[in-house]
């Protein structure tokens, strides 16, 4: 089934036969991987599904005075490690499927860098885009409105991800705190991570993940067979993770030469300025009209428009898919002529897609990995606040890199020990710890 291995727990779960469905695909490959490290039968089943799905509905006032009903997701998958922890996607396509594929991969990411911290996902199906300022802060209040008994400092944490930023969490922090037992205590803030460094936020956080992509390549390029000198690399996403890979890894003496957004696909062999198309961005609300930027495409600045299939058959050193889950399927995967790909963003490359890969030998440093970064701060947040303490910037890409290096490692280890490839191999490690820990905790009662 297109990459899609069934596996017993399917029937006994009930899961429907669709391999396009993320979250079979996701639970497929936990499932595989489960099979390879000899997993308990009683961790497969409670891992194939999240312990809790939450779904509200609620209304808010529009600026035009009519109200609108929005859908908003909370899925609970695991805290066997810790309190459930993982981000809030905010987006027309926010589905409950994806949010709990989202929240699995949560758990076995926490798993692998081995945090203290269980695994889950929410959002809210709107488009952040076409909110004004005053309705996205409704949105946001009133879904953490919605979800207030179901969040909390020491149960369920979530962050920034997909359509939310620092800003965003800062409302549902002012929101939890105001209406909690906890209103006139500072630590209620703990709620939600990603924060602006004013209400706590922690230094480092938010080009977090794109800096733990660049530190998991750096790490990986040696075991890979890939010199880290003259690197060239394509991304697709120029958000948050896009934008921080690439201008971290340009500084690093590398050449961002292909990009693509919701906006726009460009190209500039030489290079892009990748500070000057992150400000222009965030100016225009994509990269479309960057191309046309006064120097042109051989000073370094600008660039120029080419289509999609030009973008995957662009020749570079590294891809970076960083944009939606599901981007780079069999056909893609035919089309990309690079040595290396390391998944920013949560999920791009299907099964299907990932037997393509294998069959032409490119390796796939995969999510779980490739964009911990994320939440590896995001519990150096917690813990600062934990302990009304701040670390410098320094101390905290120290750390950062400390973690994703030992997760990198520990990944290269396990390909090693079950000769299997790089994806399977981090869910490998990741089900061996949570096996250990299901074993010395036992299943209550
Ligand atoms: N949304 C990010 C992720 O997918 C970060 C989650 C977090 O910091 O809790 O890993």
């Amino acid at each position: 089934m297109k990459g899609v291995r069934w596996d017993p727990v399917f029937d006994e779960l009930g899961f429907p036969r669709d391999p396009d469905n993320l979250y079979l695909q996701t639970v497929a490959t936990m499932l595989e991987s489960a099979e390879t490290v000899d997993l308990k039968h009683r961790v497969k089943i409670i891992l194939a599904q999240p312990k809790n799905e939450i779904m509200v509905h609620f209304p808010v006032r529009m600026d035009d005075g009519h109200h609108k009903l929005f859908k908003g997701y909370r899925v609970q998958h695991n805290n066997a490690l810790g309190p459930y922890k993982g981000g809030l996607r905010f987006h027309p396509d926010v589905h409950l499927d994806d949010v709990k594929s989202l929240a699995l991969m949560m758990t076995i990411k926490c798993s692998l860098v081995r945090l203290p911290l269980g695994g889950a996902k929410g959002g809210v199906k709107c488009d952040p885009r076409a909110l004004s300022e005053g309705e996205l802060q409704r949105v946001t209040r009133r879904f953490t409105a919605a979800i207030l008994n179901d969040i909390g400092p020491d149960y369920d944490i979530p962050a920034p991800d997909v359509g939310t930023n620092a800003q965003v969490m800062a409302w549902i922090a002012d929101t939890y705190q105001m209406s909690t037992n906890n209103r006139t205590s500072t630590d209620a803030m703990r709620v939600v991570t990603g924060k602006p460094v004013e209400i706590g936020g922690s230094l480092g956080r938010n080009k977090a993940t794109g800096q733990g992509v660049v530190d998991v390549l750096i790490e990986m390029l040696p075991a890979l067979d890939l010199p880290m000198t003259d690197l060239t690399a394509s991304v697709q996403g120029w958000g948050n993770v896009g934008s921080w890979a690439g201008r971290i890894l340009e500084k690093k003496g590398a050449k961002i030469t292909a990009v693509m957004d919701h906006s726009a696909i460009l190209r500039n062999e030489h290079g892009f300025d990748c500070d000057a198309l992150t400000a222009y961005c965030v100016e225009h609300g994509g990269i479309a009209g960057f191309e046309k930027q006064s120097g042109g495409s051989n000073k370094g600045i600008g660039g120029e428009a080419i289509t999609l299939d030009e973008f995957y058959q662009q020749p570079v050193d590294v891809f970076i898919p960083a944009a939606l889950e599901q981007m780079v399927k069999a056909r893609e995967a035919e089309m990309l002529q690079c040595k290396v790909i390391i998944e920013g963003a949560n999920g791009p490359v299907t099964p299907d897609g990932d037997e393509v890969l294998e069959r032409r030998g490119i390796p796939v440093i995969p999510d779980i990995l490739a964009n911990a970064g994320g939440v590896t701060v995001s519990h150096f947040e917690w813990v600062q606040n934990k302990t009304n303490h701040s670390w410098t910037e320094e101390f905290v890409d120290a750390e950062l890199n400390r973690y994703m290096v030992m997760a990198a490692r520990r990944t290269l280890l396990a390909r090693q020990k079950y000769g299997v490839p790089l994806r399977k191999a981090a869910y490998c490690s990741a089900l061996e710890h949570l096996g250990d820990v299901y074993k010395v905790r036992g299943i209550f009662p």
